[in-house]
């Protein structure tokens, strides 16, 4: 169980790493649903600028419901009320408002892939105003902030956990459940290439694909689409990419940036950036990839990935972030050259021991 699989050594998690929810658990979160009135105002909240696990699985679920009778339900997110485009095709988001228009004090909030408060932005007050908090999650940093917590850190995606709660509920997938549920699971396994790609994902995914979802066109929408603009922006990016092979222990740091006027000058939108790190991690003398990107004049989102020699969620926990060991961000401020300096302070101490 605990750490099974993976090298020894690295515990930034209170949780023992690896356990997942618990029978009392599940009873208490199928309750909270079962119990709900015809009336209930129900409301599903993923983290600030979401990506397909977020959005997928909060949508997923929340269509799920749907199903089941739920009318009074609204899903949002913290931060500008802007989905990105390549998941601007996902079914469910007529459920969609603005965060400023969420209901003030639901009967239920449900969050979605989010580690900790602090992922829910403005909309954090909604847990004392609800009756009830639940949260799904994968995240192994996740630091139980709900009433319930089914948060199962051996799930390759949020959306895992979510369609588990939806066969206990008896919900029925349907082709647009399952587009949410698949665009959530590719999202977070790298279209099936991560480690945590494990026989239940494939059969998981069989399940979504036997509803006649089409894994080619949506694979092609979500994550094979970018504007020429973006295309361009990437290019410079990746040109003026750093690799410091002494670092992290020998095991190597590869990073770049990327700039609020670099996406003007190109006519892009942030989000176009999420794909950066997948072409900066493909670089074979570095273990650590990192991609810099500016959200204001003085704060960037860091992307931090790594092959498996560096717990790079320890490394975000202690710059204020979270997230996975191998896939995890923080919130950087200052200029670009501070926000690395910082990482690089942390790089050694995150190295996992080789397992003898
Ligand atoms: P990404 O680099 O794709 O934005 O994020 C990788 C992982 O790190 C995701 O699991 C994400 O939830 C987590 N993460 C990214 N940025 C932050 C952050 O600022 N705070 C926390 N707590 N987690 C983050
Ligand atoms: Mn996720």
């Amino acid at each position: 169980m605990s750490g099974s699989g993976g090298p020894a050594g690295v515990v930034v998690e209170a949780a023992p790493a690896g356990s997942g929810p618990t029978p009392d658990d599940w009873a208490a979160a199928e309750s909270l649903l079962r119990g709900l009135s015809a009336d209930a105002r129900v409301l599903l909240i993923c983290h600030v600028n979401p990506d397909g696990d977020a959005l997928g699985s909060m949508l997923g679920f929340g269509l799920g419901l749907r199903s089941l009778g739920v009318h009074r339900m609204q899903a949002t997110f913290p931060g500008p009320p802007e989905v990105p485009e390549p998941l601007r095709g996902l079914p469910g988001l007529d459920l969609l408002v603005p965060a400023i228009e969420a209901y003030p004090d639901p009967e239920l909030v449900i969050c979605f892939d989010a580690a900790s408060e602090s992922r829910l932005g403005e909309l954090v007050d909604r847990l004392d105003t609800a009756g009830a908090a639940l949260v799904l999650d994968h995240h192994a940093s996740n630091t139980r902030f709900g009433g319930v917590n089914l948060v199962d850190p051996r799930a390759a995606a949020t959306s895992v956990v979510a369609e588990q709660l939806l066969s206990r509920l008896g919900v029925v997938l349907d082709a647009e459940i399952a587009e949410c549920l698949y665009v959530a699971l590719t999202t977070d396994t790298g279209s099936f290439r991560f480690e945590a790609t494990t026989p239940a994902v494939h059969q998981l995914a069989a399940r979504l694909l036997a509803t006649g979802i089409r894994p080619g066109d949506i694979s092609r929408r979500v994550f094979d689409t970018r504007p020429f603009g973006a295309v361009r922006l990437f290019g410079e990016a990746l040109g003026r990419a750093r690799l410091e092979p002494a670092a992290a222990g020998g095991r190597g740091f590869v990073w770049t940036w990327a700039g609020l006027d670099d996406l003007a000058r190109h006519g892009q939108r942030p989000y176009v950036l999420e794909a950066l790190i997948d072409s900066v991690r493909c670089t074979a003398e570095a273990d650590v990839s990192c991609v810099v990107k500016q959200t204001t004049p003085a704060e960037w989102a860091v992307s931090l990935r790594s092959k498996g020699g560096v717990d790079v969620s320890r490394v975000a926990v202690a710059l204020g972030g979270g997230g996975h060991r191998f896939a995890a961000g923080f919130t950087g401020r200052g200029t670009v050259e501070e926000v690395v300096d910082r990482i690089r302070g942390q790089l050694d101490t995150a190295v996992i021991p080789a397992a003898d």
